[in-house]
């Protein structure tokens, strides 16, 4: 697998065309960033976990029927995906409240909502990805009502597959922020990696934090909690 042109030069991720017009290289590497790239650091072999991750994750969910651009694990920190045209949304899921929701609403982090909640944001990196409800992302264009269905049934579904897979192996799977995308063919597809960068994960004896904030409130260890989901999810994969 060659990789060809950069088409997206992030920090954590680089996105690489390959030989197929219709594929890409997605690379991990070991760069953290928080608070909108304000914060930034290496954490040794953090590519590898998370593209481990996030390969076992979209290889579960297509198992499960949800489709994703995911192709296969190219090597450690590699991984081959089909070209999407990525939809300026991301849809996060709260199974349990964390975060941005805890800091808005003022409800203690840990609390269990009668349901899940499911928050739609614009992405934008200059406006901070701002929240936004069904009738922005309808009348901005930003989807079609179809297309937000389906959204929220795949979602839907990614959590249905997920929660207890994480529990099996001592994890509350806390929330997690997935983004869509139109294949060249027009399917709509899962296109995003869930990984400690874009999920939380409590350890279910411990309430030890597994995920991106340790690095977000600095509490050392980073790259063992990164660890410890690769190698738990590994352990049933
Ligand atoms: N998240 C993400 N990218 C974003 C925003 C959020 O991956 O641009 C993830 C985040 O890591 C967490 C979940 O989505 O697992 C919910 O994030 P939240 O809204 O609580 O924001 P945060 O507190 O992370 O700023």
């Amino acid at each position: 697998m060659n990789k060809r042109e950069i088409i997206h030069d992030g920090v954590s991720i680089k996105i690489y065309g390959t030989e197929n017009p219709e594929q890409v290289l997605i690379h991990f590497t070991d760069e953290i960033t928080a608070y909108n790239k304000i914060k930034k650091a290496m954490i040794t072999d953090k590519g590898i976990y998370c593209n481990g991750v996030s390969c076992m994750i979209s290889q579960l969910l297509q198992d499960g029927g949800v489709p994703t651009h995911f192709i296969r694990q190219i090597s450690s920190r590699d991984q081959l995906c089909w070209r999407a045209s990525v939809i300026p949304m991301e849809v996060i899921v709260r199974n349990v409240v964390a975060g941005s929701l805890a800091q808005r609403l003022g409800i203690p982090e840990g609390l269990i909502p009668k349901e899940p909640i499911y928050d739609l944001c614009y992405k934008s990196d200059d406006l901070c990805d701002p929240i936004i409800n069904d009738y922005h992302a309808l009348a901005l264009g930003l989807v079609n009502r179809t297309d937000l269905e389906t959204i929220y049934t795949m979602t839907k579904q990614v959590n249905a597959i997920l929660f207890p897979i994480f529990r099996k192996v001592g994890i509350t799977l806390v929330d997690f922020k997935i983004e869509f995308g139109h294949l060249a063919d027009g399917r709509l597809v899962m296109s995003d990696d869930i990984t400690p960068d874009t999920a939380r994960f409590w350890d279910i004896e411990t309430g030890n934090k597994l995920d991106k904030d340790r690095f977000r409130h600095d509490k050392g260890h980073v790259g063992e909690a990164y660890k410890t989901v690769y190698d738990r999810l590994k352990s049933v994969f």
